[in-house]
């Protein structure tokens, strides 16, 4: 297990896609878009396993746009060693509606 100190926090990108195409994006996802392969992108359960070899107090779950990932509350579900959630997103999404989601799968 790897501690991360509680002054850092470990930040996961999960996904490159996103809904948006911002210019000012450090990580060119309009340039990359035609090149992203979905497939490419690790399977819920690779990222739980990987994740959960951290340890800390915050983690930053970010993209792309996160909540592209359909199994997002899955994988919060799945953070065992992590006090503090956060989310990076572009907000187009109702947040409620993904805390009621993760909420429903307790
Ligand atoms: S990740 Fe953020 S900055 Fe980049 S395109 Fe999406 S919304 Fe824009």
């Amino acid at each position: 297990m790897i501690n991360i100190p509680d002054s850092y926090c470990l930040m996961v990108h999960l996904t490159l896609r996103c809904n948006m195409c911002c210019s000012y994006c450090i990580q060119n996802f309009d340039r990359n878009r035609q090149h992203y392969d979905i497939k490419e992108e690790l399977t819920t359960q690779e990222w739980i396993d990987g994740i959960n070899k951290f340890s800390g107090k915050l983690i930053t779950l970010s993209g792309g746009e996160v909540t592209l990932r359909k199994d997002l509350p899955e994988i919060i579900q799945g953070i065992k060693n992590f006090s503090t959630i956060h989310l990076g997103t572009n907000l187009l999404i109702n947040p409620k509606e993904y805390i009621n989601k993760c909420k429903d799968q307790d």
